[in-house]
C-alpha cells in the first residue's frame, strides 16, 4: 500500500514535530498529519521567554523556525486532520478528515488539548445522534436533516459532503464569515445552547430558535482522545503514559499537552523526543 508508513504524527506542534525530527534523524519513515499549517498555540504567543536557544521570540517567528527545520529535515507534513485512528492489531489505520486511508506500524499522538465547554447534553447523545466526524457517521443521516456546528472555515467541507446525503443540513458557523459552503446547506447565524431528546438527539436548542434534527455534528479543531483513538485510556480528559509516553495500545505513543500540565512548549518538545525514541524501539523490536 502506498499510503503506509513506520510512524504516523497527529500533530504539528513542538510535541509532533520534535518527534518528526528525531524519526527522521533515525531514517525512519514517517508523516505527519496536520490540520493547518502551523499550531495556534505556539502562532499566537505574543512572546515567548522560556525557549532554550531563543530568549525571546514571538510566536510567529517561532512557529516558522519550526516549519523551517521540519522543511531542512525533509519531515513530510500533509496538511489534514485525521478524525480517527484504528487499532488493526500489527498496525494502525488513519482515517483523514477528507476521507482517505493511511497505515503506520506505530503511532505518535501530538494533538494538543482544546480548552472549552462541551454543550450541555453532547456528552450524554453521543453516538446517539451527536457526532465529530462526517465522514466516518454520514451514511447514518442518508434523507435525513442535520445539523453542522463549525468552528473554523475547513469545516465547511464536512458539511458540504453531508449535503450530498442528508436531505436537509443546517450550518451554524462559530466564526464570522461563511467561505465555501454548498448552496444546498442553509446557514443559521445563532448561538448553540443545548442539545436534547429522548433516546436519541431530536433538537438543538440555540439563542434565539430551536431547531428540530436526526442529528448533530460538532466539529472542533481537536476532538477528545478517546473519540479519536477508539480504546485509549484516557484519566481527566488526558492521555495516560508512562515514562516512555507509552499508551495502553502498543505501537502507539501520546506527548504534549495531550498527556497533561505542565502545558510548556520545552516539555511538549521533550514529551514528543521520547516518544519519537520509543517508537524506534517498538519498531526494532517488531
Ligand atoms: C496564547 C498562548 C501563549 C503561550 N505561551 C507559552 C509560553 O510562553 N511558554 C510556554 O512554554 N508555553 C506557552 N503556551 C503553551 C503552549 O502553547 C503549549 O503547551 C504547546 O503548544 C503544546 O504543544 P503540543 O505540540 O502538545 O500541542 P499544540 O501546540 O496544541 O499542537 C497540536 C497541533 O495538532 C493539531 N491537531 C489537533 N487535532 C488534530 C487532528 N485530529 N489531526 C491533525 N492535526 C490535529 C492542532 O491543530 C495543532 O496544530 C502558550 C499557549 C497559548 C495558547
Amino acid at each position: 500500500m502506498e499510503n503506509r508508513y513506520d510512524v504516523a504524527i497527529i500533530g504539528n506542534g513542538p510535541a509532533g514535530l520534535s518527534a518528526a525530527l528525531t524519526l527522521k534523524n533515525r531514517n525512519k519513515n514517517v508523516i505527519v498529519f496536520a490540520n493547518s499549517k502551523t499550531s495556534s498555540k505556539v502562532e499566537k504567543a505574543q512572546e515567548i521567554h522560556n525557549y532554550l536557544g531563543f530568549p525571546e521570540i514571538s510566536g510567529t517567528d517561532l512557529a516558522q523556525r519550526f516549519l523551517e527545520h521540519a522543511k531542512v529535515s525533509q519531515v513530510h507534513i500533509v496538511e489534514v486532520g485525521i478524525s480517527v485512528v484504528y487499532h488493526m492489531g500489527e498496525y494502525y489505520g488513519l482515517r483523514t478528515r477528507n476521507n482517505e486511508m493511511y497505515e503506520a506500524k506505530t503511532v505518535i499522538l501530538a494533538f494538543g488539548v482544546q480548552f472549552g465547554k462541551l454543550y450541555p447534553g453532547e456528552e450524554a447523545f453521543l453516538g446517539r445522534g451527536v457526532s465529530y466526524c462526517a465522514t466516518c457517521d454520514a451514511m447514518l443521516y442518508r434523507g435525513k436533516k442535520v445539523v453542522v456546528i463549525g468552528n473554523s472555515p475547513q469545516d465547511e467541507a464536512e458539511a458540504n459532503f453531508l449535503a450530498d446525503l442528508a436531505e436537509q443540513v443546517y450550518y451554524i458557523p462559530n466564526y464570522k464569515k461563511v467561505e465555501s459552503l454548498s448552496e444546498k446547506i442553509q446557514v443559521i447565524y445563532d448561538t448553540p445552547v443545548e442539545i436534547t431528546g429522548d433516546a436519541v438527539v431530536d433538537t438543538l436548542v440555540c439563542k434565539n430558535t430551536s431547531i428540530q434534527t436526526d442529528g448533530i455534528f460538532v466539529l472542533r479543531e481537536s476532538v477528545a482522545p478517546a473519540q479519536l483513538v477508539p480504546g485509549l485510556a484516557v484519566e481527566d480528559g488526558y492521555v495516560v503514559v508512562n515514562r516512555k509516553m507509552e499508551t495502553n495500545l502498543p505501537g502507539c505513543f501520546a506527548c504534549g499537552d495531550l498527556t497533561g500540565a505542565p502545558f510548556q512548549y520545552m516539555k511538549a518538545a521533550g514529551e514528543g523526543n521520547v516518544a519519537a525514541i520509543s517508537a524506534v524501539a517498538y519498531l526494532a523490536a517488531q
